[in-house]
């Protein structure tokens, strides 16, 4: 592979839900350190791009390229997952998801959560995966709460575990999905420092959000998606200082 391979390719993906086609033709590129931003109204097919990428979901057309090799799968009736267990584990380890409810294990302490992956699935030595989940829970700011419970944190510290929990797999990208919605407004802002030193180290990302001011701090590429397809994409300043489409600027007006 050569650094121009990018690390993912989105070619011309079309995905139905039976007979309702929420994704109609998408092309998105992210070479490596590349923090591509995807915004748009609810519905307009965000999450599915991403869940796609994630093999979480199969599609109709279309081809996703992780590093140059082909991973979307395209499923019919009742045989409709991906052949290749080995393959979607290696996906799911390199392009690691970040959801909007965090998704931690609630049983389990905060340190067991981030290690657990490493150990039971990818069969780290246990002390290595110890010490590497505490220095990511440490980088996010909350080296402090190993040995507490989920409950016991709040929104913004559990998301922010999450996010250690993703790094601990030492993915090749990391997917975000509405890192920041369900945080209060004053909780947003920790969970946003954190994906801005992501960003600032290099980190390749592909982020869905709500949040224009982080779209446009720490993107690279800005893609708007309006039912299915892109309407517009472009730089920061060109997506939001300099808006073209009548849609995205109704959009953007709306989100102020
Ligand atoms: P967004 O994340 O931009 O809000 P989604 O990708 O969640 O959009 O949804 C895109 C469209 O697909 C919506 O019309 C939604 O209702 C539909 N959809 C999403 N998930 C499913 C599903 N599992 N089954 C059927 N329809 C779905
Ligand atoms: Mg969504």
């Amino acid at each position: 592979m050569t650094d121009e391979t990018p690390v993912l390719e989105i070619r011309n993906l079309h995905k139905s839900y039976g007979e309702l086609e929420v994704i109609k033709g998408v092309d998105i590129t992210a070479h490596r350190g590349d923090v591509v931003s995807l915004i748009g109204s609810s519905g307009s097919g965000k999450s599915t791009l991403l869940r796609c990428c994630n093999l979480l979901e199969d599609s109709q057309q279309g081809n996703i390229l992780f590093k140059g090799e082909p991973i979307s799968w395209h499923g019919t009736g009742l045989a409709r997952r991906p052949a290749d267990a080995k393959q979607v584990l290696r996906i799911r380890t390199n392009l690691s998801m970040v959801f909007q409810q965090f998704n931690l294990w609630a049983h389990m302490t905060i340190l067991q959560n981030v290690m657990e992956a490493p150990v039971t699935v990818l069969r780290r030595d246990r002390d290595e995966a110890e010490a590497a989940a505490r220095q990511y829970l440490d980088k996010v700011g909350i080296g402090d709460k190993c040995d507490v419970f989920p409950a016991q944190l709040s929104g913004g510290q559990q998301q922010r575990a999450a996010i250690a929990r993703a790094l601990c797999m030492e993915p090749e990208a990391l997917l975000f999905d509405e890192p920041t919605s369900a945080l209060d407004p004053e909780l947003e802002q920790e969970v946003v420092k954190v994906i801005k030193d992501l960003a600032a180290e290099g980190r390749t990302m592909m982020i869905v959000t709500h949040d224009m001011k982080l779209a446009a701090d720490v993107s690279d590429h800005v893609v708007f998606l309006h039912k299915g397809l892109i309407e517009e994409q472009g730089s920061p300043d060109e997506v939001f200082g300099n808006t073209q489409s009548e849609r995205l600027r109704g959009f953007l007006s709306a989100t102020r």
